[in-house]
């Protein structure tokens, strides 16, 4: 794929450090729900610096959207996308991988690991396919979690949040570990679609093991 330049048409504050981006489609991009892009901010020092990002826009769409965690302290390309105002640009190098949708299961999501699964379970949603996933949604805290109302209502009692730093009404409190696991998994056959930070994905790997998951069974993406 070509180099495209895309502009920003709004930004939208989806949690406390969490931006939704989003920008005029352009035909030269093409990716399935799941897949990530390699963005450049559009400006001098910044564009040899692309950092992945997953379209959590659908392709049917006719515009591409972003949700990204934004990481002030530390002056990289994150915290350089929160300076943007509507009319900036990106560049979009390259368009790749992540997580595939392989059939019904349990969505395990930290953070913006969420991401992927934004536009698997829209799409899901879309096509009238949702029934049967789950999603799980662990977090710090309540003002954590990503795209909360959407995701009730469309999975309904299927979207479990999990906290471990707040104890709070309607949220598990603690990790997601094999006593977690055991008690939220419903359909122990299915898939296990796991993206997060990777000390995050080792630890619910194992508690998925240890429930005797296969291998098979496990599509991980981490986000380091
Ligand atoms: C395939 C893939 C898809 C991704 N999709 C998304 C997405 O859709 N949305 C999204 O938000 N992210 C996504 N990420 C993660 C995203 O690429 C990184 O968060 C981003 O590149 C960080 O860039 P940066 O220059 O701002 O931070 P860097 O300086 O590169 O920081 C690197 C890492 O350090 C950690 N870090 C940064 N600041 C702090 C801090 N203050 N305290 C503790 N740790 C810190 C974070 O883990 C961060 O990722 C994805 C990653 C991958 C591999």
């Amino acid at each position: 794929m070509e180099e495209t330049i895309v502009t920003i048409k709004t930004i939208e504050k989806v949690t406390h450090n969490v931006l939704r981006f989003t920008f005029d489609k352009s035909d030269e991009i093409d990716f399935i729900p799941g897949q990530a892009a390699e963005i450049a901010v559009d400006k001098d020092g910044w564009r040899d610096e692309a950092h992945p990002f997953t379209f959590t826009s659908l392709p049917s769409e006719d515009y591409l959207e972003f949700t990204i965690k934004i990481y002030p302290d530390h002056e990289g390309v994150t915290n350089e996308l929160s300076k943007l105002d509507v009319g900036d640009s990106l560049i979009i190098k390259a368009v790749f991988g992540a997580i595939n949708y392989e059939g019904k299961g349990t969505f395990i999501a930290g953070g913006a690991g969420v991401t992927p699964f934004i536009s698997i379970l829209r799409d899901l949603n879309e096509k009238g396919e949702l029934s049967g996933n789950r999603l799980i949604f662990a977090n710090s805290e309540e003002r954590d979690i990503i795209n909360r109302k959407e995701f009730e209502s469309i999975l309904g009692e299927d979207f479990l949040n999990i906290l471990s730093q707040e104890d709070v009404e309607g949220c598990a409190h603690g990790r997601v570990d094999a006593e977690y696991l055991k008690k939220s998994i419903t359909s122990p056959d299915d898939h296990f679609y796991v993206c997060g930070p990777e000390p995050m994905m080792d630890a619910v790997v194992d508690a998925l093991e240890k429930l005797n998951v296969k291998e098979s069974q496990i599509i991980q993406e981490d986000l380091d």
